[in-house]
C-alpha cells in the first residue's frame, strides 16, 4: 500500500516510516518541519506542508491508500502553558486534514493517541475501557480527535484505529534516527544529559511515592515496536478490519529508579541524580494492560528495556559526536 505518514520527520513517525517500508509499502512524508527534522526523512519523498492546507493534501491523498497522521503537539508542559497551540494545531487543523481525507477517496486513517487520554488511572494496568479523563490540555485535544474519528467512522464509511501509546523510548537499531527534542523534557534523554555533563544532576521525580522503591512508574516501549504496530494496524484496516482503540504498551511498569540502575548495568556509569518533589499532575503509576493490541492486531512488543537503553544511548552518543547537529 502506499501510504501518507502526516509527521513522518518527527520522532515516531520517522520510526513507523521505516517499518512501512520494511514491510513493503510506499510512503509519502507530509510534514511542515515545525518540530520535525528534515534529516530524519532523509531518502523519502517528503511534502513540506501543514496538515491545515487542504489545497496541498489533496493531490497528495489522491496517491495513497490510507494515512498515517502523527503530526501534532506532543509536551504536556507546553499544552498546559499554551493550551491555545495545542487546540490549534491538535484540533483545528486535525479537523482540517480530516476534511481534506473525506473529500478523498481514502477511508482508512491510523491516529497517535496517548494514553494521557486517560488522566490519573483508578486501576491498573489500563485497559481501553478504562476512563478517560485527561488532566491537561494535551490529552484533551487527543480524546477529542478520536471522539471526531468515532463520530466520523459511523457517518462517512472511514475506518480507523486510534493507537494510544504509552512512553515511546529508544532508537532505531542503525543508529541513524532517533529522539531529539528541544527542550527535551523526557526521562531516558535527560538521564544521558546527566551523565553526560550536559544538564546538572537528573531530578528524580517523586520517591515516597506508593510505588515499591517509590519512585514513579511509567510503561516504556521501544519506537520501533510502535512502528510495527502501526504497519499491523495498516494491514488489518487493509483486511477489513473494523474502526478500533488501542493500547500501545509492553503491559510492564518500570521505574525511575529501575531505568537509572539498568543504565548502569549496561554500561558501567552511574547516573547523577537527586531526589525532587513530585512533578506536577504525574500519575505514581502508569501502565498497560496490552492484551486487546495482541487480540487484534497479533501485536506485541518485541524490545525490552535493555535493547530501548542501548539503542537510544547509541544514539545519544552519535548527536553528541555531531555536537547536537543532525
Ligand atoms: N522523570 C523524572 N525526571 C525527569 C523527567 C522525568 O523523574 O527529569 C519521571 C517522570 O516523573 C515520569 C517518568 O520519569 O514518572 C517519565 O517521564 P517522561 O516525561 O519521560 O514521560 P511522561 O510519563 O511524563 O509522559
Amino acid at each position: 500500500m502506499r501510504v501518507l505518514v502526516t509527521g513522518g520527520s518527527g520522532y515516531v513517525g520517522s520510526h513507523a516510516v521505516r517499518e512501512l517500508v520494511a514491510a513493503g509499502h510506499e510512503v509519502i512524508i507530509y510534514d511542515n518541519l515545525s518540530t520535525g527534522n528534515r534529516k530524519l526523512s532523509d531518502g523519502f519523498e517528503l511534502i513540506e506542508g501543514d496538515i491545515a492546507d487542504g489545497e496541498k493534501l489533496a493531490p497528495a491523498l489522491d496517491r495513497v491508500d490510507a494515512v498515517m497522521h502523527f503530526a501534532a503537539c506532543a509536551y504536556v508542559g507546553e499544552s498546559v502553558a499554551n493550551p491555545r497551540k495545542y487546540f490549534k494545531n491538535n484540533v483545528e487543523s486535525a479537523l482540517k486534514l480530516m476534511d481534506a481525507v473525506l473529500k478523498s477517496k481514502v477511508r482508512k486513517f491510523i491516529f497517535s493517541s496517548t494514553n494521557s487520554i486517560y488522566g490519573i488511572p483508578q486501576v491498573l494496568p489500563i485497559t481501553e475501557d478504562s476512563p478517560k479523563d485527561p488532566i491537561n490540555p494535551y490529552g484533551a485535544t487527543k480524546l477529542f480527535f478520536e471522539h471526531v474519528l468515532q463520530a466520523y467512522s459511523a457517518s462517512h464509511g472511514l475506518r480507523y484505529a486510534a493507537l494510544r501509546y504509552f512512553n515511546a523510548a529508544g532508537a532505531h537499531a542503525s543508529g541513524l534516527i532517533g529522539e531529539v527534542h528541544d527542550p527535551e523534557t523526557h526521562l531516558i534523554p535527560l538521564v544521558f544529559k546527566a551523565v553526560l555533563g550536559k544538564i546538572p544532576p537528573l531530578k528524580v521525580f517523586g520517591h515516597d511515592l506508593p510505588t515499591p522503591d517509590g519512585t514513579c512508574i511509567r510503561d516504556y516501549i521501544h519506537v520501533s515496536d510502535l512502528g510495527e504496530a502501526h504497519v499491523k494496524a495498516l494491514e488489518y484496516l487493509a483486511n477489513g478490519g473494523e474502526s478500533v482503540s488501542l493500547n500501545l504498551g509492553t503491559g510492564k511498569g518500570t521505574s525511575v529508579k529501575e531505568i537509572m540502575d539498568s543504565f548502569e548495568r549496561l554500561t558501567g556509569i552511574p547516573v547523577p541524580h537527586e531526589l525532587a518533589p513530585p512533578r506536577a499532575g504525574d500519575p505514581p503509576a502508569l501502565f498497560a494492560n496490552a492484551t486487546k493490541a495482541k487480540e487484534v492486531l497479533g501485536w506485541t512488543a518485541k524490545r525490552d528495556l535493555d535493547e530501548i537503553l542501548t539503542s537510544a544511548w547509541k544514539w545519544q552518543q552519535r548527536l553528541e559526536a555531531a555536537n547536537y547537529q543532525l
